[in-house]
């Protein structure tokens, strides 16, 4: 018997859990707007022995010894992210998108500092100020939120707020908002009230790369973002920021708030920075948008209602409230159908976040399996056809239903390879 056996001789439940998760991801329409698919190289990177190595501190400034591959692969992976955003410093070690943006609040303010940020129900995120997360505990937080007549970002609120309560820091990002972000605008105001603005583009990061989204890093004092959603790259963080701020930002992150870094992780996102700066990632971030788009029409054209009426980049929110069900039972009837999406709160909502009204969609995944703006007109027909059914039974389908739109599901995905499994 070997000493070292493979994890499907030394732990037969778990790897059986990991290749039942490949396959139902293989056979699953993933619509989830933050998710992806990985490529094989991002997944073997991400899985190596680097794993077992210790490297606190930067290259060239570290406190272990045996730093020999760690060192030239973290100054890859920050050359790397420097070139693909045309950034002045990159730190490439946070060890995902929310302690990134802790680490920002901890270089660029000091606790009890005044901050603003996009409100969560209006498509922010919890850690640009929401009250139960760090960001809102340490921090005093203003939220500004989107226009009651369009449900777009209100920029004349965010002038007042800001000229009422001058923040240290604005961010200006999203988890849910379909439109495209005027960071110039953002910029404005920041200047005239003398905050930093910080851009976290965690989901648009990828369009942004690929020439599909204004790039907001001429703008911004410091951007964060995530590594695994539009990007394509492993579960990470990324920062971004001026020479100014790299010193606060670098120890910010380290010592600040993170130990020793996650080389395993550090290898994947050069991996993936590397596959973003291709000419094939450009043509996936501009399908990805088209995806969306086409998408929403379809979705519109069966008489879905749009927050916005559309969208510009990846996601789309859908308010089902002329449909008879919420966001949450659809959502759960469709991943009972193959079909992964999340309930999401709309603006204004008047359900609670829990069981919302909306639902969110996004066509990051889809297009990395490579389906194209004419698929999209199935996959809003496999959709509304689990929701009108869920919708005519209290919320509820039938397991022979299930069974009979999953194949579908599976039998149209067949043709598109899902990458990394
Ligand atoms: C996903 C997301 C994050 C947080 O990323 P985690 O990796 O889940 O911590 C931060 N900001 C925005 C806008 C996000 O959408």
């Amino acid at each position: 018997m070997s000493h070292d056996p493979s994890l499907a001789q030394a732990d037969p439940e778990i790897h059986g859990l990991i290749r039942a998760e490949d396959q139902r991801q293989r056979e699953s329409l993933r619509l989830i707007a933050s998710e992806n698919y990985a490529s094989r190289a991002v997944l073997e990177a991400g899985a190596a022995s680097l794993t077992n190595k210790y490297a606190e501190g930067y290259p060239g400034r570290r406190y272990y010894e045996g730093m020999d591959n760690i060192d030239p692969l973290e100054r890859i992976a920050i050359d790397r992210a420097k070139a693909l955003f045309g950034a002045e410093h990159a730190n490439v070690q946070p060890y995902s998108g929310s302690p990134a943006n802790l680490a920002v609040l901890l270089g660029l303010c000091s606790p009890g500092d005044v901050t603003m940020g996009l409100s969560l129900p209006a498509g922010g995120h919890l850690t640009h100020g929401w009250k139960v997360s760090a960001s809102g505990i340490y921090y005093k937080s203003v939220q500004y939120g989107v226009r009651q007549s369009d449900h777009r970002i209100d920029l004349d609120q965010v002038r007042e707020l800001a000229r009422e309560h001058r923040p240290k820091l604005i961010w200006v990002g999203h988890s849910a908002y379909p439109r495209t972000l005027d960071f110039a605008a953002f910029a404005e105001i920041a200047s005239e009230v003398d905050a930093h603005l910080v851009a976290d583009i965690a989901h648009i990061a990828g369009l942004v790369v690929g020439g599909a989204h204004p790039s907001p890093i001429p703008h911004c004092a410091a951007v964060t973002t995530t590594t695994h959603k539009t990007l394509r790259g492993p579960r990470g963080g990324l920062i971004l920021c001026r020479k100014a701020h790299a010193k606060a930002i670098d120890k910010a992150v380290f010592p600040g708030l993170q130990g020793g870094p996650h080389n395993h992780a550090t290898a994947a996102k050069a991996v993936a920075f590397h596959e973003a700066a291709q000419p094939s990632f450009r043509e996936y971030a501009q399908r990805v948008v088209a995806n969306a788009k086409a998408l929403a029409e379809a979705l519109m054209g069966r008489g879905y209602e749009l927050v916005t009426g559309g969208t510009d980049n990846h996601l789309m929110l859908v308010d089902l409230s002329n449909r008879g069900i919420s966001g949450r039972v659809a959502a759960k009837a469709l991943n009972g159908c193959g079909i992964e999406l999340n309930g999401n709160s709309i603006p204004f909502d008047e359900r609670k976040p829990f069981d919302p009204s909306g639902v969110r969609i996004g066509a990051a995944a889809l297009s990395s399996r490579g389906l194209a703006p004419a698929h999209m007109a199935t996959v809003a027909e496999l959709i509304d056809a689990g929701v009108t059914e869920a919708a005519a039974n209290e919320g509820e389908v039938s397991e022979a239903f299930a069974t009979q739109l999953r194949g579908r599901v599976a039998e149209f995905l067949s043709d598109f390879p899902a990458p990394g499994l």
